[in-house]
């Protein structure tokens, strides 16, 4: 397999590149700092297309591909991780499941404002109930006199509460069938609801370990009503259509990731050349120089796993294991890379305002977001055929 990038490919990760450390860097401690959600940065990035690169140009994105995406992504994860995960999960989780499924009036609605990053997206699946077991979703929505009469809580959405919010994807029980054994069986459905909307409440933010600058809420339904015609997707298709979506942002995540374990070997060896201790540079210590070298060992495995898989997804060849693979292999080399990053950078790595200390709290999500380390686990082991 080619890992080449095409010209248009690599124009656009320098471009990136260039705007993460030019625009997103200066600030990234500040909004880290403060939890505020980095406005002015998201809107220098709408403007770039970043929110639109893998869209058609009819519906107002850029007509590049999923996996110039991922490059964007890892470009931004490398210097601040909140403003990559607001890329991936507005384009991957918020706008790409009404591309795939959306009817033409849904895209035309939804697509173009979305694209452009002047509105912002977010997916609705997980609850206290249903995590990992995605299938424990209990909000319901009723179908009554043409419109879907939501009730239920979701948790941990990402851009769900900023300014720019304009729609959250919501899975919800639509309806239930027995089974022969006489067991009930759920069916899930995917529902557009437009925000804000009555009867959904955005709870305050949590207080998270790290993604200080990435917006995540709680969110409350009590009887919000959308049209019939907000079904995303076919009725009770919503559980395969949400592990579709989770499968293609788990290429994303493991890009963010990437660039996150980029930025913390780039760092690293930074420091370890211009520190001197003992009357020489840190790095001139074998074992600080192995630790770093097994840094680039893990930066250069996590992105041929998600190149692989990226690719894998555009050639139409089953890409669902090595999405995984690449999730979990990425994720944990962001948090191994980080943890020993922190650690070259002694008593300064403890500091919240290195960026190495702000990657150490980042990563753990990285592990557990879109589908913990177990579950990537369980699809692999799945792939091997065991059950
Ligand atoms: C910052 C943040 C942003 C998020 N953004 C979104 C979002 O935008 N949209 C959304 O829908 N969700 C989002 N999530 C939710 C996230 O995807 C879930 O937290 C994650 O999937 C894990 O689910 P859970 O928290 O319920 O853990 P649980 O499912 O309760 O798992 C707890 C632990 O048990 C392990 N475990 C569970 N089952 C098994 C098993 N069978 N075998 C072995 N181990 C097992 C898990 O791996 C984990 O270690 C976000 C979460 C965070 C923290």
């Amino acid at each position: 397999m080619n890992f080449d990038l095409t010209d248009d490919q690599q124009r656009v990760s320098d471009l990136v590149r260039e705007f993460a450390d030019r625009v997103v860097a200066p600030v990234a401690a500040k909004h880290d700092a403060e939890h505020s959600f980095p406005y002015e940065v998201v809107s220098q990035m709408a403007d770039l297309g970043l929110f639109g690169l893998p869209f058609p140009t009819e519906l107002g994105g850029q007509g590049k591909d999923y996996f110039t995406l991922c490059l964007a992504v890892e470009q931004l994860g490398r210097v601040d991780q909140s403003v990559g995960v607001t890329l991936e999960a507005g384009v991957g989780l918020g706008a790409m499941p009404v591309f795939r499924r959306g009817t033409d009036a849904q895209r035309e609605e939804w697509m173009p404002q979305l694209a452009s990053g002047r509105a912002l997206a977010g997916f609705g699946l997980t609850e206290a109930d249903a995590g990992s077991d995605a299938a424990g979703t209990k909000t319901t929505a009723e179908l009554i006199d043409g419109e879907w009469v939501i009730n239920g809580t979701k948790q941990f959405i990402t851009n769900s509460g900023t300014d720019i919010t304009r729609l959250v994807t919501i899975t919800a029980v639509t309806g239930e069938s027995t089974r022969a054994d006489g067991s009930i069986k759920k069916e899930l459905s995917a529902i557009l609801v437009p925000t804000p909307i009555a009867g959904f409440t955005v709870e305050p933010s949590y207080d998270k370990v790290g993604w200080h600058a990435s917006d995540t809420h709680p969110l409350t339904l009590r009887d919000v009503r959308v049209p019939e015609a907000n079904l995303l997707g076919e009725r009770g298709r919503g559980f395969a259509n949400f592990v579709q979506t989770l499968d293609e942002g788990r290429i994303a995540v493991a890009a963010l990731a990437t660039g996150a374990a980029q930025g913390c070997l780039d760092e690293s060896v930074r420091y370890a050349k211009s520190r001197n201790v003992f009357g020489r540079s840190i790095g001139s210590n074998q074992f600080i120089s192995f630790k770093i070298a097994r840094m680039q060992a893990r930066v250069h495995t996590a992105r041929l796993a998600y190149y692989d898989a990226a690719r894998r997804m555009h050639a139409g060849v089953p890409f669902k294991a090595q999405a995984s693979i690449a999730k979990m292999v990425a994720g944990e080399a962001a948090m191994d890379n980080a943890r020993d990053a922190t650690q070259i950078f002694g008593g300064y790595g403890f500091l919240n305002e290195n960026p190495v200390a702000r990657q150490y709290r980042d990563s753990k999500i990285l592990e557990i977001g879109e589908g913990t380390t177990e579950v990537q686990l369980m699809v692999i082991a799945r792939d091997l055929g065991f059950a």
